[in-house]
């Protein structure tokens, strides 16, 4: 990788302690940079609000998924939903990744990215059956199915193509998973993920006989942003014990899928060790002749995107400093959703400054508009750059259109050049699409 000078050799993980990877937005001379380039040039060239993502970073990633757990035969399909870039998806198909999808538009996505079919799951609480119809016509492995009635809904349409449908129950193990916020728990049974652990050998039995169903694996998903291995190691031993228990009513499965929710580091948080989640995990699964899948999402893009956004005006009250940015909550939702913690840095270091405890607020209407409440930071000017590190997963995906925003550029770095991913939203795309269709 070229560095134009701007690479510094120190530049060391921030990632798990002994997953090293590089430092995807180093800072040199003062600047913040991405792969060569300064993010003041990208600023000044592409506008902002810009998602900013290191593309080798995001490789990196993915690389270290496949080491860990190549003791395992495995599928690593990236959770589109993270960031669902199709250059983002070329890359990881590029490397051999799959996908884990949520609905017939990522569908869509994967297989426009080349994604291979074959490495596909299809996953979430609301299939309808167009999607079910349309994904079993693309030749995906697999359903990861949440209810009874949409195994049911499966079956006719899967016989109707005159196919079978490879199914999977997603399993709620009824494990309170430590998540930052309530909002990322999947796992326990008071959210609408999953199937109760009671409820899951009768349905894979009843499944039997039935046309159009293939019994093929077996899924959990306990949540996001988790750094511990440990529940990811009982949640995989609880559907084991359900694998022997088919196995004695002879129904064989071939894969058991992990899920994802792997943590990245937003701040002083801990991220997930890799090795040390692919030594809890592995093991148990190795002598079982079945294949992992493991749904990796913000641990392979999260930190390999920034969103950049300038300083409008610095708005003090007797109570509050506000810096308020052009970016907000249509641009970056996680902090107002479910107070996700992002650190902010000023693009160019100041060392003048003094630090103030500031709300940094966006343009929306919305009291609950804000990308960090309460945060020191040196306080910067109108005009200023800031950039919100771990912006690569949720971030584009979760922007919206609310108060008439224009979804923001994304941009590409890689060998100190820069790709347009995506073009910043005109006013015709704000209104395409609205037409006066009286029927
Ligand atoms: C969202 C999701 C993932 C990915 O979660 P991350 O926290 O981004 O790793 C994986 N699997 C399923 C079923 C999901 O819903």
């Amino acid at each position: 990788m070229r560095g134009g000078g701007l690479r510094p050799a120190t530049a060391v993980g921030r990632v798990g302690r002994r997953t090293r990877v590089t430092e995807p937005f180093p800072r040199v001379a003062g600047e913040l940079c991405c792969g060569g380039l300064t993010l003041r040039e990208l600023a000044d060239r592409f506008g902002t609000p810009l998602y900013v993502y290191n593309g080798p970073a995001i490789d990196e990633r993915y690389l270290a998924f496949e080491r860990a757990f190549a003791s395992v035969d495995r599928l690593v399909a990236y959770s589109v939903k993270a960031n669902a870039n199709l250059a983002v998806l070329r890359r990881l198909a590029a490397l051999g990744s799959g996908a884990d999808i949520v609905s017939r538009g990522e569908l869509h996505r994967a297989l426009l990215a080349g994604i291979e079919p074959r490495k596909i799951v299809f996953a979430g609480v609301g299939k309808t059956e167009a999607e079910m119809r349309a994904a079993l016509e693309a030749g995906i492995y697999s359903f990861n199915v949440e209810s009874a009635g949409e195994l049911d809904a499966l079956s006719r349409v899967a016989a109707a193509l005159g196919v079978e449908a490879c199914f999977a129950l997603r399993v709620n193990p009824d494990i309170v998973s430590p998540t930052p916020h309530a909002y990322t728990r999947t796992g326990h049974l008071e959210t609408k993920f999953g199937i109760p652990v009671g409820e899951t050998l009768e349905l894979y039995r009843w499944a039997r006989g039935v046309v159009g169903l293939r019994a093929a694996g077996i899924d959990v998903h306990i949540g996001s942003q988790i750094a511990d291995p440990e529940p990811y190691a009982r949640a995989v031993s609880r559907v084991l014990e359900l694998v022997g228990e088919l196995r004695g009513s002879g129904i064989e499965l071939e894969y058991v899928d992990m899920g994802g929710g792997f943590a990245i580091r937003y701040g002083g948080g801990e991220a997930m060790d890799l090795v040390s989640l692919a030594q809890a995990v592995a093991p148990r699964v190795a002598g079982t002749g079945l294949k992992l899948v493991v749904e990796p999402g913000r641990y392979l893009v999260g930190e390999a995107g920034m969103l950049i956004t300038r300083v409008l005006y610095v708005k003090r009250t007797d109570r509050k400093t506000f810096v308020v940015t052009d970016a907000g909550m249509s641009e970056l939702l996680r902090p107002s959703h479910y107070g996700g913690y992002h650190e902010i840095e000023l693009v160019m270091e100041q060392r003048d400054r003094s630090v103030e405890t500031v709300d940094v607020v966006g343009p929306v209407c919305e009291t609950g508009d804000f990308l960090a409440l309460d945060r020191p930071l040196p306080v910067p000017q109108p005009g200023e750059l800031l950039a919100v590190r771990q912006a690569g997963a949720y971030g584009f995906t979760m922007t919206m259109n609310y108060n008439g925003r224009l979804r923001p550029a994304e941009v590409l770095v890689e060998d100190a050049r820069a790709c347009v991913v995506r073009r910043r939203e005109t006013l015709d795309d704000l209104v395409r699409g609205e037409v006066d269709l009286w029927v």
